[in-house]
């Protein structure tokens, strides 16, 4: 009884009983010399793995344009697919007028859920039809985007295939030995990177944030099959009655080429005015740290890092941002990191490959009128 870790074991008239709470852990299986305990559920689940067969990645849309992280997912789906020696398919919610575009990213085959449901999102009916589509057709890995959409719903797909999710991943490979997916993603606040499996379960779920991967280059002439399905008993619980204001797409972090960050050495709201005009003449986004957001200084879209977004512009310029693991978390895939702080000992001078020790109120306004003067 002492080995089960959350106390859940007793002997009641000579025989074992489990309380509720068990996480499977089997540690009571490994400790039983009589061998009277066992694991069956998850033994027989194991047993029907083998019914399932390729790797799915969901097509995510804006309106009706396939996202960008469709595409960073089909470069990691068809790595992942090939190694296992199986196909590729995209997943449509709804038709995107661009939709063939996922077969010169490498999908083999795009299944289309139709049904006017799908033409704007809602976390149900997306949920419903990606659970039917798994069920019928039985993939072995499914990838999401980390997105809002992807957060949405994804988590209550896996629940209602009762399969596990890894969400928030950096890195996915397959075993040699065992054909798993090993999904690898930080813990412990990004100071330890853990690789997780689902060896009983099926499918194999997995969320990616945008730009974690990078896209492949698109081959024009490939082509591949739509499995088109009727899904239009589907039907959202609630109505959409108006969007107010899309603040991400104003902030545009995912897309943009040159971001500028500011963080707690901003000082003051007031003070973003400093980085705005440099962002102006550099066509830049403009990003933050977590402590900026917390003050009320910007609004969330804007924060970078491990509870903000992943972003991996040509030019990531950081200004007055100490360089915690939780922020270059977020932004250390960026071709050039610039770094501007007055500490010369702060860790963001660890990531960067250009560093200016100095008062960014003296550095930022002394490029602003270097690029004004050429
Ligand atoms: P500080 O650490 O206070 O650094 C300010 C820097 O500005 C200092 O290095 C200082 O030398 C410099 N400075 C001050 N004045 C000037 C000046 N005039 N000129 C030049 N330099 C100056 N943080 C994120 O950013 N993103 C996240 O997603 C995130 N997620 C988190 C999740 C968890 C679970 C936890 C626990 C924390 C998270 N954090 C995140 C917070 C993170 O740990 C740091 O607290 C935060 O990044 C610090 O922000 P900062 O660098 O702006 O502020």
């Amino acid at each position: 009884m002492p080995v089960c870790p959350f106390g859940l074991l007793d002997v009641v008239d000579g025989v074992v009983t489990l309380a509720d709470g068990c996480t499977l852990c089997g540690a009571c299986v490994d400790a039983c010399d009589f061998e009277v305990i066992s694991i069956e559920d998850a033994r027989a689940a194991a047993a029907a793995t083998d019914d399932y067969k390729g790797v799915w990645v969901f097509a995510e849309r804006r309106r009706d344009r396939v996202r960008d992280v469709a595409f960073e997912l089909l470069a990691k789906g068809r790595e992942l697919a090939d190694a296992l020696n199986t196909e590729l398919a995209a997943v449509c919610l709804g038709e995107a007028s661009d939709m063939e575009t996922l077969f010169q990213h490498g999908a083999d085959k795009i299944y289309l859920a139709q049904g006017e449901a799908f033409a704007e999102f809602h976390e149900d009916t997306y949920a419903a039809a990606l659970t039917r589509l798994i069920r019928e057709y039985k993939p072995d890995i499914v990838l999401a985007g980390a997105t809002a959409q992807g957060r949405a719903f994804v988590p209550s797909t896996a629940a209602q295939l009762e399969t596990g999710l890894t969400a928030d991943c950096t890195g996915l490979e397959i075993s040699p030995e065992t054909k798993l997916l090993e999904q690898t993603r930080p813990t412990f606040g990004g100071n330890i990177m853990a690789t997780i499996i689902t060896p009983a379960q099926r499918p194999q779920m997995a969320t990616v944030r945008p730009r974690v991967f990078k896209k492949g280059t698109p081959d024009a002439l490939r082509q591949g099959e739509i499995i088109r399905v009727d899904a239009r008993d589907i039907t959202p619980r609630g109505t959409l009655l108006e969007v107010i204001a899309d603040i991400s797409e104003k902030v545009n972090l995912d897309e943009a080429e040159v971001i500028i960050s500011g963080g707690r050495g901003l000082a003051g709201p007031e003070n973003f005015a400093v980085l705005r005009e440099l962002a102006d003449l550099l066509g830049a986004a403009v990003g933050c740290s977590r402590a900026v957001v917390d003050e009320g200084w910007l609004p969330y879209a804007h924060q970078v890092g491990q509870t903000g977004k992943t972003v991996c512009p040509k030019v990531y310029i950081a200004c007055g941002i100490s360089g915690a693991v939780q922020h270059l978390a977020g932004m250390q895939t960026s071709d050039i990191i610039v770094a501007i702080n007055d500490d010369p000992g702060a860790p963001i001078f660890g990531v960067a490959n250009y560093g200016i020790v100095g008062d960014l109120f003296k550095v930022v306004p002394a490029l602003v009128a270097g690029l004004k003067a050429r």
